[in-house]
């Protein structure tokens, strides 16, 4: 059965990759497009649907909703879909406290993925990080490296916490209490089981990721690299074919790829 989805912001890079990615499938249609008010594509065709600021009735003619949006219009979207138990896939990253409260609603009343990354070689990244870290222990200090394009507006990205906090995980302790998101003066010498992720803006980049591990005379390099921003669209309409038939609750994409 085909799922009907919805797209949110199809002016941006994510969205417009999502519409073109959907038009090579049988599984998913898209069947609207919401944009903010006063946004670039709004009354213009991709795919077959015109971009309409329209909320409710763009969210009522589909099954599930993807959102690569803003922290701030992931919320608004997410009260909006409680009210009509709207299935969701959500990849907006750099979320806060009361954006993952309005999406816990949401999947209190209906079946919610939600993921920094949605492509194959991450999600395999975190499971392998998260077994290098439980062998190696914190004597190898740990640290992850992400690169992005110049127009990212959150920072450290959402895949590179994901990374750390599978490394904290592996080596059993609260990536709260470890973290190191800045260096900057006189920081002193590195603690033992600090776990460290640094930013690095530029260009057009697409999104890379390497976690290290550093041990005594020698080193592991994990990295993976984003060429084409398909991958992350590929893996949000597999989640939408998915969570549509799942019930209530919030999901990783760990379980869409059967990993969990
Ligand atoms: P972008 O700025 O190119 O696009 C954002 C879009 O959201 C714009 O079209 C904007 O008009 C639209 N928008 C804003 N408010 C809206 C609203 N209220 N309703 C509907 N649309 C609205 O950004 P991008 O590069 O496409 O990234 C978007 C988000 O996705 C970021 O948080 C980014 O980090 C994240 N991202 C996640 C993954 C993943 O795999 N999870 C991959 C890439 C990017």
């Amino acid at each position: 059965m085909t799922t009907r989805v919805c797209v949110l912001g199809p002016s941006g890079r994510m969205g417009r990759a999502v519409i073109d990615a959907a038009a090579g499938r049988s599984d998913v249609r898209v069947v609207a497009a919401l944009d903010r008010p006063g946004a670039p594509g709004v009354g213009e065709t991709l795919g077959g649907v015109t971009a309409s600021t329209d909320l409710a009735s763009g969210l009522a003619g589909c099954d599930v909703y993807v959102d690569f949006t803003t922290p701030v219009a992931t919320r608004a979207v997410a009260e909006a879909a409680a009210a009509q138990k709207r299935a969701a896939v959500i990849g907006t990253t750099g979320l806060l406290r009361d954006d993952e409260a309005a999406i816990a609603r949401l999947a209190a009343v209906a079946p919610v993925v939600v993921a920094a990354n949605f492509s194959l070689g991450v999600n395999l990244v975190l499971g392998l990080v998260r077994t290098a870290a439980r062998v190696l222990g914190p004597e190898w200090d740990a640290e992850v490296v992400e690169a992005h394009h110049r127009a990212k507006r959150d920072a450290p990205s959402g895949t590179a916490l994901m990374i750390a906090r599978s490394i904290a995980a592996g080596h059993g302790v609260d990536y709260d209490q470890v973290k190191r998101h800045t260096r900057d003066g006189d920081v002193g010498p590195r603690p033992r089981g600090e776990i460290g992720v640094s930013t690095v803006r530029g260009g057009d980049v697409i999104g890379e990721h390497t976690a290290l591990f550093f041990g005594p005379a020698e080193r592991i390099e994990i990295t993976h690299r984003a060429s084409s921003r398909a991958i992350f669209a590929a893996g949000a309409l597999r989640a939408a074919a998915w969570v549509a038939h799942q019930p209530p609750g919030r999901y990783d994409m760990l379980a869409v790829l059967g990993l969990s």
